[in-house]
Order: C-alpha cells, then sequence, then structure tokens
C-alpha cells in the first residue's frame, strides 16, 4: 500500500495510509480538533471530512473558529433547505437553480413553476423540515462524475442541466450528496447535517435565472446560519435595525417623499417635508460654491441629440440613456443623462482669455439615466436625479492646483454634514472594455497617473478600482455605505483631456493665440440632490439637525383656548425670522403630544401655558431630552438662530 504523505501548516509532515479521510486525520490528532473540524483543504481545494484524501501534498483542517468554515456551513444550510423542500409534498415538483451564501447568509433559487409560491408564512413550516434532517444526521459525501452521468442524474431539473450543459463535454463534476439529496457542488461542506443547528429563514424574493430579465423569474429563499444561536438573534436584530433605518422606512414616517408605479418607476416625489430638506442643500451648497468661486447656470434637460453625438456620450452612455424623441421635422432631442456638454457650451459660447481661467460652471442640473428596474431604490437609485454638478476649465499646468482645492472644499462641507464614513476610490477604465472607454491609452495612462500622484502628494489613503472610470477620464470617488451596507459613490473629481478635444474647446493664451486646450474637471460634490438625502436621512436616522430639519419647533398651547393667540404669535415671529415654525392644534392630552413632537423628531418643542403667557416665556424641550428649560423668547429665538447660522444665510 502506497502512503500519504501530509505537510501541515506549521511544515511537519506525517504519514498515513492510502484511502484516509481528513475525519481520520483530525482523530489522530486530538478527539477535540476532529470534533471542531469542519473540513479540509489539500493544496488549497477543498475536501469534505467524510472524503479520501486523493493525494499527498499541503493539508490543513478547516475548524469552527476559522472564518471560512461560516461560509462553508451556510452554503451547507443551501442544501439543507432545498432538501428540505423536496421533501414537502407542496413543493415536490419544485426546480433549483443555484444556491450559494452571501455575506451573512444564504440564499437558494427556486422555481416551483404553477405550483404553490414559497411565502414568509411556509418559513415555520420549512424551517421544522431542515431541523428534521438535521436531527438525521446525514453524512454529506462528496463523489465524482461524468459530465454524461450529471446530464442523466439532473434530467428533470432544467436549471441545474443549463448550469451542467455549460460545462465542456470531458468535464469531471463533484455532487455532494446527504441522504436523498444530491446536490451540484465542488464539496468540502460541513460533515454532516447535524452541523448545521442554528438557522432562520428571513425572506423571499424575485429573482431571475442568471440575473437576466429576459429568462424566467425565480422565488429567491434568502436565510440566515450561523454557529451560535446568539449570533442568529444579533444578525436579526442587526437587520431590523437597518431597516428602521431606511431611508425608505423614514421617508414614508416623515412624509419626506414616495415613489409609485403610477407616477413611474424611479421617479420619486418630493413631498414638503423632503423638499424642505432638499432646498436646505440646495441653498447651502449653492453658497458654498459661490463663495468658492463657481458661476451658476441654468441650462436645458433637454438637448440636441448632436451635442450627445459630439460628446460622445452616443456611443458610450448610451445604455443607460433614455430614447431620443424624434420631433418629426429632422430634429432629435435627447434627456440628458450628464451636464457637461451644457456646462461645455457655456464655456465656448465666447471667446476666453488665460486670464479669466480657471472657470468654474456650475448648476443643480436635473439629469435622466435610464437606470435597470431591478436597480431601482427609494432615492438612492433613481432615473430623474439633480447633480450638484461643477465643471472647471483650467489651464493643464493648473490641474492639481484645482484639484486640490475641490477636495478641500468637499471635506469642509463634509464636516458641516458630519459626514465621517467614507472611503475615496480612484476609478481607472478598464483596458479591455474599449466599447465603455474612448480608445487612447496615452490619454488614460496621462490622466490616472496624475490622479494617483495628486493623491499620493496630499496623503489621502485610497483604493483602486478598475472598470469605474468615466467613459471620458479616471476620477476620484468618494464610497459611502447604505443603511442595508450596499456602497455607492456620493461625490466625484474627474479628470478629463477629451471633452476639450472633442468638443474642439480653446482659450487665448499669454501669446495671444486662441488654440490652447484646457482640461476639464467635473466634480459632483454632495452628488445628486437624491442620494444625498437618502445618505443623510440614514446617517441622521432621520433626526436631522435643526438647519436641515423640515419642522425645526413644534409649539404646543397647553389650551388652544386660552394659549392659541400666544403661540400664534410666537410662530409668526419665528417664521419672519426665517424659522420653520408649526402650532399643534388638535386635542389630545399634552403628554401625547409632546411624545408625538419627539417621535417626528422635530429638534425643539415649546410648550405654551398659563405661567409663560404671562412671563412671556416659552418652556423649550429639545429632541432627545427630558429636561425642559423655560427661557424668554428672545432668548429662545437667539439660541436657535445661531444653531442653524452657521449654515445657512436665512
Ligand atoms: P453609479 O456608479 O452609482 O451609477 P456613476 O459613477 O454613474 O454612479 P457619475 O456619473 O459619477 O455616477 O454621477 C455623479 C453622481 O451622481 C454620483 O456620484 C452619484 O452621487 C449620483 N448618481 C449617479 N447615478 C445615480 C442614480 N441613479 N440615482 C441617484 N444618484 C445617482
Ligand atoms: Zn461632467
Amino acid at each position: 500500500m502506497s502512503a500519504l504523505n501530509l505537510t501541515f501548516p506549521d511544515g511537519a509532515v506525517k504519514v498515513f495510509p492510502d484511502g484516509t479521510k481528513p475525519i481520520e486525520v483530525a482523530q489522530s490528532i486530538s478527539k477535540s480538533l476532529a470534533k471542531k473540524s469542519v473540513s479540509a483543504k489539500l493544496n488549497d481545494a477543498y475536501v469534505g471530512m467524510n472524503d479520501i484524501i486523493p493525494e499527498s501534498g499541503n493539508f490543513q483542517l478547516i475548524t469552527t473558529n476559522d472564518a471560512e468554515a461560516l461560509a462553508l456551513l451556510r452554503h451547507a444550510t443551501s442544501h439543507l433547505l432545498a432538501q428540505a423542500l423536496k421533501r414537502m409534498p407542496k413543493f415536490a415538483n419544485m426546480h433549483f437553480g443555484v444556491g450559494p451564501f452571501i455575506d451573512n447568509g444564504f440564499y437558494y433559487d427556486t422555481d416551483n413553476g404553477a405550483g404553490n409560491q414559497v411565502s414568509v408564512e411556509d418559513f415555520p413550516e420549512i424551517e421544522a423540515m431542515m431541523h428534521k434532517i438535521v436531527k438525521e444526521d446525514l453524512p454529506i459525501i462528496s463523489r465524482q462524475i461524468t459530465r454524461a452521468e450529471a446530464l442523466e442524474m439532473f434530467a428533470t431539473d432544467p436549471y441545474k442541466m443549463a448550469l451542467i450543459t455549460d460545462l465542456p463535454e470531458d468535464e469531471i463534476l463533484t455532487i455532494a450528496v446527504q441522504g436523498d439529496h444530491i446536490e451540484l457542488d465542488k464539496g468540502g461542506l460541513v460533515p454532516s447535517t447535524g452541523w448545521i443547528k442554528h438557522f432562520k429563514l428571513t425572506s423571499v424574493a424575485g429573482a431571475y435565472w442568471r440575473g437576466k430579465s429576459s429568462n424566467p423569474m425565480m422565488q429567491r429563499i434568502y436565510g440566515i446560519s450561523e454557529w451560535k444561536q446568539a449570533d442568529v438573534d444579533a444578525e436579526v436584530t442587526r437587520r431590523e435595525e437597518a431597516k428602521e433605518r431606511d431611508h425608505r422606512t423614514i421617508g414614508r414616517d416623515l412624509d419626506l417623499f414616495f415613489t409609485s408605479q403610477e407616477v413611474g418607476s424611479g421617479l420619486p416625489v418630493w413631498l414638503p417635508n423632503g423638499a424642505t430638506i432638499r432646498r436646505q442643500v440646495e441653498r447651502y451648497i449653492t453658497d458654498k460654491e459661490l463663495a468658492n468661486g463657481y458661476q451658476h447656470v441654468y441650462t436645458p434637460v433637454l438637448s440636441n441629440l448632436n451635442l450627445y453625438k459630439t460628446s460622445g456620450h452616443w456611443d458610450h452612455y448610451r445604455e443607460d440613456m433614455f430614447p431620443p424623441m424624434d420631433m418629426g421635422d429632422g430634429e432629435f432631442l435627447e434627456l440628458r443623462p450628464m451636464n457637461c456638454p451644457s456646462h461645455i457650451m457655456v464655456f465656448k459660447h465666447k471667446p476666453r482669455s488665460y486670464r479669466e481661467l480657471p472657470i468654474r460652471i456650475a448648476e443643480l442640473g436635473m439629469m435622466h439615466r435610464y437606470e435597470k428596474s431591478g436597480a431601482l431604490t427609494g432615492l438612492s437609485r433613481v432615473r430623474e436625479m439633480t447633480l450638484n454638478d461643477g465643471h472647471t476649465f483650467v489651464d493643464p499646468e493648473k490641474i492639481e492646483e484645482e484639484f486640490k482645492s475641490i477636495l478641500t472644499m468637499m471635506m469642509a462641507v463634509y464636516r458641516d454634514f458630519n459626514i465621517t464614513d467614507y472611503r475615496f476610490r480612484l476609478s481607472y477604465r478598464d483596458p479591455k472594455n474599449t466599447e465603455k472607454y474612448f480608445d487612447d491609452d496615452e490619454m488614460w495612462e496621462k490622466s490616472q497617473a496624475q490622479l494617483k500622484r495628486a493623491m499620493d502628494d496630499l496623503k489621502l489613503d485610497y483604493y483602486e478600482a478598475e472598470g469605474e472610470a468615466a467613459f471620458y477620464g479616471p476620477k476620484l470617488d468618494v464610497q459611502t455605505k447604505t443603511a442595508l451596507g450596499n456602497e455607492e459613490t456620493m461625490s466625484t473629481i474627474q479628470l478629463d483631456f477629451l471633452l476639450p478635444e472633442r468638443f474642439d474647446l480653446t482659450y487665448i493664451g499669454a501669446d495671444g493665440q486662441d488654440n490652447h486646450r484646457p482640461v476639464m474637471l467635473h466634480r459632483g460634490i454632495v452628488g445628486t440632490m437624491e442620494r444625498f438625502t437618502a445618505y443623510l436621512i440614514e446617517m441622521y436616522k432621520g433626526a436631522f439637525p435643526t438647519w436641515l430639519s423640515p419642522l425645526q419647533v413644534q409649539i404646543i398651547p397647553v389650551n388652544l383656548g386660552a394659549h392659541g393667540e400666544y403661540a400664534d404669535g410666537i410662530q409668526k415671529k419665528l417664521q419672519s425670522a426665517g424659522l420653520r415654525a408649526n402650532v399643534e392644534t388638535k386635542e389630545a392630552k399634552l403628554g401625547y403630544l409632546i411624545r408625538e413632537a419627539q417621535t417626528n423628531k422635530i429638534p425643539y418643542t415649546l410648550v405654551l401655558g398659563d405661567s409663560e403667557v404671562e412671563a412671556q416665556t416659552v418652556t423649550v424641550r429639545k429632541y432627545g431630552e427630558e429636561k425642559t428649560q423655560t427661557m424668554s423668547f428672545i432668548d429662545f429665538q437667539m439660541a436657535i438662530l445661531a444653531d442653524v447660522a452657521r449654515y445657512s444665510r436665512t
């Protein structure tokens, strides 16, 4: 009998007889190791605990202490789910797509045809069946089969058949067998179903087979699986909190905005409360830009299609654009997907001199992008959006200087909004993708290197991402996370040698010649009003600082008849000082009205009764505080004005 030489991570080599399984290796070392060994790896490929180690090599046991073991557990749980569903008469004819592990859990794509659809009401029954299979403690064993055998084995499962058909003819496949259930799988999951104890099905959602909308819609069943019940509970709580913080939930509770099919997908309607937040952001950023040398303009959302042909959008960005409108008289109009061509027209409108540079054109520019319907989310991914856009036309020698000044302004804005949780991403082109990216190697090399140098000079941390650049040039993106954990771009600074070329932009240099080519910097500081507001909602959890809050002061007269007039007078004074105040007119218990003001996260609540009327004072309660303070109206007004003065000019 030949021998198996296994080299362990510490370098030790041990010899085992041929046909040894990882479980036997673990047992030979110690009982406790065998108990916590989930799987094994031979030369970095998984070998299940019950599978024969195929050859000598580098050997490693994966225990419950290893982070990767959790992925194996979650993956095994998706198989357990499929096995349970198959055992239930109402899902007996179900077909299965893929069932991977994901961050924090797993899912399985299922299709029960015209039969019973899975709903959350079915979860307890499905989980009970899963627990039954756990009790059976079925060993999970891998086997290798030929492609032909696989085609026979999965003949009744069209999705698995499609996966197998895609493989080369001579492919050897691995299957994972647990009792009567077989999965296509690379192997190396947990040793037996008994290992899967702490799990919970969480949701079910529609998902197209292979993510393509032309394919059948399947039901994707999601779940959580952990080594400890406490971790399942913690994950459930984390998700509940994330949902509470989700801007769509808060947007509904605080009456900020809504979206509806009736209006159209991805076309949010801003209600008065949400509109107030947006207006504050718009005023703030406009003032900031004016103070930083930007000139604000208004340009049309519709333009002649030729503008986007010249810019290259039509060739490289068409997928994201709405179809052109044929006006019937030879003119084609296009809803702009970006504002750059419009601002280029502002630059080109008259001869420009080097003395004017840098020319900074800004606009709260509305644009339309044909985002995929599956990607649309509340305010954070929409089809109509207003970008806090700006384009600087600079002398090529001044690129770094301008880049740094934009970055400085951006950081100042972040400080004002208390935004601290973000990462810088340098976004490069994907050189292989010639359809998306303008084809000019030299231009790309030069501009990418220049951006990188600027970031290195500033000693800022960043990571690099290929394939995330705009079609005309590389960018510095500021990446933030949504409540649900998705990473999104908020701010961006983009370097562009291309569009000035395509539009033949020139300025008159010191030599008097009108043939000098400017470079363009595209930038969005707060990004789109939509995405930025979504971010603010989630970051502040709906409790906005006073300057942004839709309603700043809620005035509650103890008795409407006796104190209503005084309350009205206070409201008027606050309003004429530019503050947003409301008098509560509902007849309800005082305690209830105060609580309601807190639920609506209003920064200040004033309670006015006999003593306040008499002394011409107000009793103030700040959001989130229990204590109240009685002060003269003037003192209150001074305090609240000081609170907002840092940010707004009104
Ligand atoms: P993404 O990768 O998120 O689609 P992008 O790289 O296409 O964005 P840019 O062309 O750089 O975005 O657009 C500028 C800004 O517009 C982004 O920083 C982002 O804040 C915002 N934005 C882009 N697409 C959307 C959208 N569909 N809904 C809301 N805001 C958006
Ligand atoms: Zn631009």
